[in-house]
């Protein structure tokens, strides 16, 4: 097990990485004010993993009150978080319970809202089912539920008391969940390390094997890489945004084919191939980087080439998307392999040829 501690300006967390932390009720006790969580968890996980975790909790003298919700980012909404509320307000938990959130991204902001939201701020902990959860959407605060009208509009800054990150959990994760979350793991090598980028071309097969000290080198880098920008910039007021590389042309495929008919991991995955596309319009990636960015995400098992949305559509999506800010489509760019730019005059032209494939 390898622990990593992410130190934040009012706050400091530890986040555990390594195979079989679900029973570790040690890692999870000292962070339990009062011998009473809720684990939230949802149907497809619950008969994997639930058990496991509940009776090593109740064996330690903990009551678990479980919370099984349905299946989906559909069910990402206030009514399932009023489940919680609901299991929590009937158990009459006090405000010192914990909330254990065992799940992907899905499950880890619903259940980190809830806690937010509970008697005012509840106790919260993460444990991350999902590679992508682990990388990315346990690590940083953000929580929220969507709205009929927008994705994650609802929602606070809410850090966990601690991050469990069980790789063994990966072991019944579908190969298309594995290649989603390799999308976001690719993501922080491109914008922040070449070298782990080398590493990743060296070690995708065995990555998408489920080998574990290939998973532990992975995960863990993907984690300090976040650890640090979050550090910086919480609240997104800067850095923070380079974490978007591959994201405002993803959330517009994502939009555009219609949520869930992509993997997120998938549309950011092409948005990157565009975004590097666009990087060597400017003159900053080589052909030859833009050549290793596209057979890297191949090989990661990621859809390489972006759906056809029209060139109207796509910048209508983009305008659309949460970063923009006065209205001015914001780009995050690679200056070069392992560095990433904010860039918000990206002129029309470029951005067409880009778009529509008739590059330079
Ligand atoms: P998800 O939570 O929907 O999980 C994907 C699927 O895998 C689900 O069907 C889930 O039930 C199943 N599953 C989970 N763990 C499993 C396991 N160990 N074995 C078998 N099946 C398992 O999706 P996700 O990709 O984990 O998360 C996506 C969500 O995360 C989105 O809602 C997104 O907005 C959010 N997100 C948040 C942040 C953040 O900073 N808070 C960052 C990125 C993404
Ligand atoms: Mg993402």
């Amino acid at each position: 097990m390898q622990t990593l501690d992410l130190a934040l300006p009012d706050t400091r967390y530890p986040i555990h990485i390594g195979r079989d932390l679900l029973k570790r009720v040690d890692l999870i006790l000292p962070h339990l004010p009062v011998p009473q969580v809720a684990i939230v968890t949802n149907t497809t996980v619950a008969p994997l993993y639930l058990a496991t975790l509940q009776n090593a909790l109740e064996n330690a003298g903990i009551a678990c009150i479980p919370v099984i919700l349905p299946d989906g980012e559909e069910h990402k909404t206030w009514v399932s978080l009023n489940r919680i509320f609901d299991a929590l307000l009937e158990a009459r938990a006090e405000r010192k319970i914990t909330l254990i959130a065992l799940g992907g991204g899905v499950i880890g902001d619903m259940t980190g809202f809830a806690a937010a939201c509970y008697q005012r701020g509840a106790n919260f902990i993460q444990i991350p089912t999902t590679l992508l959860a682990q990388v990315d959407s346990s690590v940083g605060g953000k929580t929220a539920i969507n709205h009929p009208l927008g994705k994650n509009m609802i929602g606070a800054f809410y850090q966990p008391r601690m991050v469990l990150a069980d790789l063994s959990l990966l072991e019944t994760l579908p190969d298309r969940e594995i290649s989603a979350g390799l999308a976001e793991v690719i993501k922080y090598a491109l914008l922040g390390d070449d070298a782990f980028f080398a590493w990743l071309e060296e070690h995708i097969d065995a990555l998408r094997g489920r080998e574990h000290d290939a998973l532990l080198y992975a995960v863990r880098r993907s984690i300090e890489m976040k650890a640090e920008i979050v550090a910086e910039d919480e609240r997104e007021q800067g850095r923070r945004a380079l974490l978007n590389l591959g994201h405002t042309f993803g959330h517009a495929i994502e939009a555009g084919l219609g949520f869930g008919a992509w993997l997120h991991g998938e549309a950011v995955a092409a948005g990157m191939v565009l975004a590097a596309e666009l990087s060597r319009e400017y003159g900053w990636l080589s052909q030859q980087d833009c050549n290793r960015i596209g057979y890297l995400i191949e090989n990661a098992g990621l859809p390489v080439h972006a759906p056809d949305l029209g060139v109207a559509n796509w910048k209508s999506l983009m305008s659309h998307d949460k970063k923009v800010e006065q209205g001015a489509i914001r780009f995050v760019l690679l200056e070069r392999l392992g560095r990433a730019v904010l860039k918000g005059d990206v002129d029309d032209r470029t951005l067409d040829r880009v778009l529509t494939g008739d590059r330079v």
